[in-house]
Formats: C-alpha cells, structure tokens, sequence
C-alpha cells in the first residue's frame, strides 16, 4: 500500500516500500531544488502537478511501446511502480540549445539541434553528476554493451514520442533527462518525466515552462506549473478524484 517504510527520500520525491517487494510507491512532494540543493523552497501543490505530467507521459509512452515502471496513481501525487534496480546513469537528450551545453560549448541559446544531441552523466551528487563515456561506463561496469544501445534507442523513441506531442501543443521540447533501471531481466523508464527534469518552452513566445522559471527567478513558478500541467493533460489534474467517485477504491488495492 501506499505508506510502507521509507525506502528513500530524494530531493523532491519519496520512495516507499508496498506489501509486494516487487512494487513501490513513489510520492512527489512539493519541495523545489536547484543547482544541486543550493536553491530550495516549497511550492504548493507542485507534487500534484508533476505527478500529473509523469503519469500522463509514462502512460502516453505505454500506449506507443515503451515500457516503464509505472502501474497506477494511489493518490494524486503517488504512483505505483514496479521497482527498478536502478542505473546510475542519467541519460539527456536535447532537441534545442540551453542550459549546460551552452555553457561548455559554443552553442547559442536557443540554437536548433540539426539532430537530437544525447548526454550521458553519471548520476552521483557528491561529483555534481559528471558527464561519462562508454569506456567509463563499460570500465565501471554500469551497463552492457547490449543494454547500452536499448538505453540509447529508447531515450531517441521517448524523444521522438514526447516531441511530437508537445509540438501538437504549441511546446518545444527543448531537452529532458531520463533515469532506467532493470526489472527481471529488462530495461525500463523509470524515475519521472516532469517540469522537474524538461525544459519546455512556449513554441510562439519561447517562454519557459518548467523549472528554469524557479532556477533563473522568471517569474510565477506556481502558476507557470499548473498551466503547463492542465496544458499537457487536460482533465488528469481532476482525474483521480472523479475516478474514486465512480470507482471506489480503484488504483489502491
Ligand atoms: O543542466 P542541463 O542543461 O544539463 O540539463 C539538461 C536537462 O536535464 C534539463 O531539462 C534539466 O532539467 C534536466 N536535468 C535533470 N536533472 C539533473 C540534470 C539535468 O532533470 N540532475
């Protein structure tokens, strides 16, 4: 169920144990972090909104062939998930321009990507996530050769699916982080696709929609949440309250 024991507790979501060892829930919070920590505040309802966004996406995902931990919403801020043996790896893929490659390489800002760029770092906060090759990967044993390119061919489809959504929206999908884990044998999506870990702008103004509104103080973060939230999923914010209506009990047996 929904509350087991804690199992882990990240910067913005908690990680708990289920009755079934195969199962977890994961909670979003409404805390808000940035540049590793060293900006952090809450943010109302924001676990909401993420947790709408993550959902919509990973199910969105199911439906076009890729799979992913998720299994059912408990509440609306906590998903049930298959869980992962986690990859330390986090795998970026960018569509346009911004944010760290523009300050390690001669990109402008905002720069269209002839082709998506994909950047792997290894996930480790106390080494601020450096960015790994495969030689490092293979030398520290992370991933296979083989589970590698299923890595890699996965983030270009989810890139491809989620792009092209968005674009239907009036979004750009500038770049987003994605995590995998193994689950008997395979590989599946895991972690979150969310404002948290995309940046997304507005095709026409190119107003950001995601969390650069927090990190670079750009204006109402609340707001700029769940506007985007109600823009990707319309309806999912009120989703889980009318399913409980009609379906008592449905998503948390
Ligand atoms: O900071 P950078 O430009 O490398 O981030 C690329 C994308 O990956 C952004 O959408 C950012 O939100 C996401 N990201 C993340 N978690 C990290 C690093 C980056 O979600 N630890």
């Amino acid at each position: 169920m929904k509350n087991g024991a804690l199992l882990y507790r990240g910067k913005a979501k908690s990680v708990y144990l289920t009755d079934n060892p195969d199962e977890v829930s994961v909670e979003f919070r409404d805390d808000i972090t940035a540049f590793d920590g060293e900006k952090s505040g809450v943010l109302e309802d924001k676990g909401v909104y993420n947790a709408a966004v993550t959902t919509f996406f990973f199910e969105y995902l199911e439906i076009h062939g890729v799979k992913t931990h998720y299994i059912h919403m408990l509440d609306r801020r906590t998903m049930l998930v298959r869980r992962l043996q986690m990859i330390p790896l986090e795998v970026i893929v960018r569509n346009v321009a911004a944010g760290s490659i523009v300050k390690r390489y001669p990109f402008t800002e905002g720069q269209v990507l002839k082709t998506p760029v994909m950047v792997i770092d290894y996930k480790d906060d106390s080494r601020h996530d450096p960015m790994i090759n495969d030689d490092i990967i293979f030398a520290l044993g992370i991933v296979t050769r083989e589970e590698l390119l299923t890595v890699r061919k996965t983030a270009l489809k989810v890139n491809d699916l989620l792009r092209t959504y968005l674009a239907g929206l009036n979004i750009t999908l500038v770049d987003f982080k994605m995590e995998f884990g193994r689950y008997r044998g395979e590989i599946l999506v895991g972690d979150e696709l969310s404002m948290d870990s995309m940046r997304l702008w507005d095709a026409k103004t190119k107003d950001s929609l995601d969390k650069d509104v927090y990190r670079f103080d750009k204006g109402d973060v609340r707001a700029t949440y769940a506007a985007v939230a109600e823009r990707i999923t319309p309806g999912a914010l009120h989703r889980f309250e009318a399913e409980q209506a009609v379906f008592p009990g449905k998503g948390s047996q």
